[in-house]
């Protein structure tokens, strides 16, 4: 019976195809992943400059999967290298491996959450919603205005009104607060998301204490952040994570933040590029550049506004410039959200803006209020869609 089974299941196992995840090793560059894959290296050399220089943005621990057939030929690499873009290796018709960069097929859900205090309002967001980062945003955004360790009482509301992606029903990437509030004995706490992506109260006032500053001392940007765009003349998607400022050579550039640098060296893609480590935890990158200050080396201290080295080429660079980009971890968020602004409140047109985003998200406070709260947020978008096997996106049923 057994030896029956065998044979059923045998072709199956060499016949088929098999999925399976993967995740991006830390430290690990393009080049040396396709050498322990044993593909070859013209895959990358074969790139143009901007993708090669995106390989570099790969995050570590990125969830990878690997499409492998019978013999255990590769059929099918994917690497996201943000929540909105991926590098798919695949096997062209004249059987040669090659490289494409490819969207992420996911769905937006708006989504408000209404809960009760029970606890404290961290543990509570995490419980119904599973979301540390909704919860580290929230009790970040109220720091300054809510003492979350006393005179809470249990019942008062919370509403969170947030962004979530789904990929194959599941939530996906992180969750983009745009409006929080918390009633605590009757006064309400609410913040807005504006459009400049910076947390402000009812009032326009702004809130976060730790802002960076712009890296050269004449900002003249030429290049903004953007996760996928696709280009229209090209005919590819393109992702540029960090924001470009056109530049003499020599130009000094400048620390954005207190902080201690932790990588002062050179990269294929980047070239001499300075890695800074800020208190509040994110990580500013300036590349291309032409030399370091000097005694500026991995390890060293810096106070905001500091000359850390000096604008250049080096590296796959199309002319003098400075790369200048803010990570969260290994997620590349836009160095532009979290610049200091000069204005304190906002006035004319900008503050129309303002007013129509506070109101809608005041709107969606009174509906959710007059709504049951929730312990736990159930979501069930199980089995509604699957993975094409070849193509990897994600479809519908
Ligand atoms: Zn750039």
């Amino acid at each position: 019976m057994g030896r029956f089974l065998s044979l059923f299941l045998l072709p199956m196992l060499l016949f088929g195809t098999s999925l399976k995840p993967f995740k991006w090793k830390d430290g690990e560059s393009f080049l040396t992943f396709l050498e322990r894959t044993k593909l070859p290296l013209s895959i990358y050399y074969n790139l143009d400059k901007e993708d090669q220089k995106l390989t570099e943005d790969i995050p570590y621990n990125a969830n990878c999967q690997i499409l492998v057939s019978d013999k255990n030929t590769i059929r099918q690499i994917l690497i996201p290298v943000n929540d909105e873009l991926q590098l798919q290796i695949y096997i062209t018709p004249k059987k040669r491996y090659a490289m494409k960069v490819v969207p992420i097929i996911s769905e937006t859900h708006h989504e408000a959450l209404y809960l009760p205090i029970k606890s404290l309002p961290y543990n509570d967001i995490i419980h119904a919603t599973g979301s540390n980062n909704i919860a580290a945003t929230f009790v970040k955004m109220f720091k300054n205005k809510v003492n979350f360790k006393s005179g809470l009482n249990p019942g008062d509301p919370i509403i969170i009104v947030y962004d979530q992606k789904y990929r194959l029903g599941k939530p996906f990437s992180m969750p983009e607060i745009h409006a929080a509030m918390i009633d605590i004995k009757g006064v309400r706490y609410a913040m807005y998301r504006h459009k400049d992506g910076h947390f402000y109260d009812a009032k326009g006032a702004q809130f976060e204490k730790f802002l960076f500053k712009i890296p050269v001392r004449t900002p003249r940007i030429t290049s903004r952040f953007t996760k996928s765009r696709w280009h229209p003349v090209l005919h590819r998607y393109r992702a540029h994570v960090g924001v470009d400022f056109g530049a003499r050579p020599g130009t000094p550039i400048l620390a954005t933040g207190d902080g201690r640098v932790t990588f002062a060296g050179f990269s294929r893609g980047y070239g001499k590029t300075i890695k800074i480590r800020h208190s509040n935890g994110l990580t500013s990158l300036y590349a291309h550049q032409k030399s370091f200050r000097s005694g500026i080396r991995s390890g060293s201290s810096v106070k905001q506004g500091d000359v850390i080295g000096y604008v250049g080429n080096s590296g796959l660079s199309s002319g003098p410039h400075l790369h200048f980009g803010m990570y969260a971890g290994s997620t590349p968020i836009d160095p532009l959200s979290v610049m200091k602004k000069k204005t304190e409140g906002f006035s004319g047109k900008e503050r129309n803006v303002f007013l129509a985003i506070r109101n809608k998200m005041d709107r969606i406070f009174t509906q959710k209020l007059a709504t049951k709260p929730v312990s736990r947020k159930y979501v069930d978008f199980q089995n509604t869609y699957y993975v094409d096997k070849d193509t990897f996106q994600v479809k519908p049923f």
